[in-house]
């Protein structure tokens, strides 16, 4: 299927109870276009480099958002114009885009990654840690950065049942800062291959790249 099919697909299925970021990392602009003629307006990169580069050239009004591991000294290069940032795990990182969003005047809406995978190659923090950072007197003097969510990775593997109990895991900690927490509101969940059970563990926000654009 075409990428203009596969944007239409996934929007009817998805509806509008779950948002689509269609992950174009490596892939060429014409890719996004297409799915930009198609009505898709958000995409997501993990590097910052080809996030800003794509950002330059490609209509403005497309949502951008970061779901790779962000280091610090770069932050500064999205900050003018990133929609949410998916995958904070620090109070320092945390600093680092409250700065960043002051001097561009603007809030930046980040979340949180929970590590929920058993790999070790994951990255991520506990539920505790999340808890910590988000009662922190540090995190409210922030004014530029706000945290409107959680973000999560399953296990790469087959076996759904492992990633239906890693996913229900992480709704159950999503389920528990909600309660405790102003403006958590995002969970998001779900790649090309795990989407369906993210979505029916309670995901509201689902990642899909390589079944929309093609393998990388
Ligand atoms: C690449 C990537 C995706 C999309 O993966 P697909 O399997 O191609 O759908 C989702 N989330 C993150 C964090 C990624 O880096």
């Amino acid at each position: 299927m075409s990428i203009t099919e596969n944007i239409k697909k996934y929007r009817e299925e998805l509806g509008d109870q779950v948002t689509l970021v269609a992950i174009s990392k490596t892939k060429p602009e014409s890719d996004i276009i297409e799915a930009y003629n198609a009505g898709q307006r958000i995409f997501g990169e993990n590097k910052i480099q080809e996030m800003t580069d794509k950002w330059e050239s490609l209509p403005k009004d497309i949502q951008w958002h970061m779901v790779g591991h962000v280091q610090r000294n770069k932050v500064k290069y999205m900050a003018p114009f990133v929609k949410l940032i998916h995958a904070v795990d620090s109070l320092k990182l945390l600093k680092e885009i409250n700065k960043e969003g002051k001097k561009n005047e603007r809030v930046i809406d980040c979340l949180i990654q929970i590590k929920i995978a058993e790999e070790e190659s994951k990255f991520g923090i506990s539920a505790d840690e999340a808890r910590e950072i988000l009662k922190s007197d540090a995190y409210s003097g922030f004014q530029h950065v706000k945290v409107t969510g959680l973000m999560g990775m399953a296990t790469f593997t087959d076996d759904m049942e492992q990633v239906k109990k890693e996913f229900l895991k992480l709704k159950g900690v999503f389920d528990d800062l909600k309660k405790d927490f102003e403006g958590i509101e995002i969970l998001s969940m779900g790649m090309s291959g795990d989407y369906k059970v993210a979505i029916e563990c309670g995901s509201n926000m689902v990642r899909i790249g390589s079944s929309i654009f093609g393998e990388r």
